[in-house]
């Protein structure tokens, strides 16, 4: 388990996004007003704090939460981390 400042991480690796994903989650986080949320679908339970590789081999850091995770575990997205969040 590890504590994980969620605005810090989003600030370092918005700019590495695709356009409409970061849109979407800006979306989530005006909604939910907080960035402790799931960047896919803005849940607040069982977050996990990863690191996923783009095209270009670029390591890029990112909250999900555990729904998200194995879905796109299963869409064979690769996580080079994905740790638990402690809350
Ligand atoms: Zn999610």
């Amino acid at each position: 388990m590890m504590n994980v400042d969620c605005r810090k991480v989003w600030n370092q690796s918005k700019d590495k996004l695709p356009p409409h994903q970061r849109m979407m989650t800006e979306t989530l986080f005006k909604a939910a007003r907080s960035y402790d949320i799931c960047w896919i679908c803005g849940d607040k339970e069982q977050l996990f704090s990863v690191i996923v590789e783009n095209d270009d081999g670029e390591a890029i850091a990112g909250i999900i939460c555990l729904d998200c995770l194995v879905i796109q575990k299963n869409k064979g997205t690769i996580f080079v981390e994905n740790n638990p969040i402690d809350r």
